[in-house]
């Protein structure tokens, strides 16, 4: 065989061993790429579930039936306690404990600012008392009248 015909046949086949090569590289970074971002995607999944059964199991602990726009959450141990504010809940799925004014009745979440009442009783004393106080004026300034 002379010796540039030998020199072809290697030529043209280390050419198609070297395209060879360069596919399968390719597909081989092509099947990494998808497998990363196969694998990316299954752990955002995954995230997202352990978010929703978190939220599942809060909810199982909550009181909806309270009058009012609060919720009580079940503690561990059986008791009602946390008052949450619920438009934090149903908007957020946060549990924010609502800070509780006992004097007036009335509580705020520091969150969203939501204002309303958790003692309604103490909301009817507070202003039978402010009535009474108004009446109590009304009739000192009218005294001698
Ligand atoms: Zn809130």
């Amino acid at each position: 065989m002379p010796s540039w015909l030998e020199n072809l046949i290697y030529a043209i086949v280390g050419g198609v061993m070297t395209y060879f090569a360069q596919l399968f590289f390719e597909r081989w970074k092509n099947r990494n790429n998808r497998k990363e971002k196969i694998e990316q995607e299954n752990d955002t999944l995954k995230k997202v579930i352990a978010q929703y059964e978190d939220i599942k199991e809060i909810e199982k602990t909550l009181n909806k039936n309270t009058g009012s726009t609060y919720y009580l959450r079940k503690l561990s141990n059986g008791m009602e306690s946390d008052k949450i504010c619920s438009t934090c809940w149903e908007n957020n799925h946060k549990t924010i404990p609502i800070n509780c004014n006992y004097d007036t009745g009335y509580f705020i979440c520091n969150v969203c600012k939501q204002q309303a009442i958790f003692d309604k009783e103490k909301v009817n004393q507070n202003e039978s008392r402010k009535k009474e106080n108004d009446e109590q004026y009304e009739s000192f300034i009218n005294y001698g009248r």
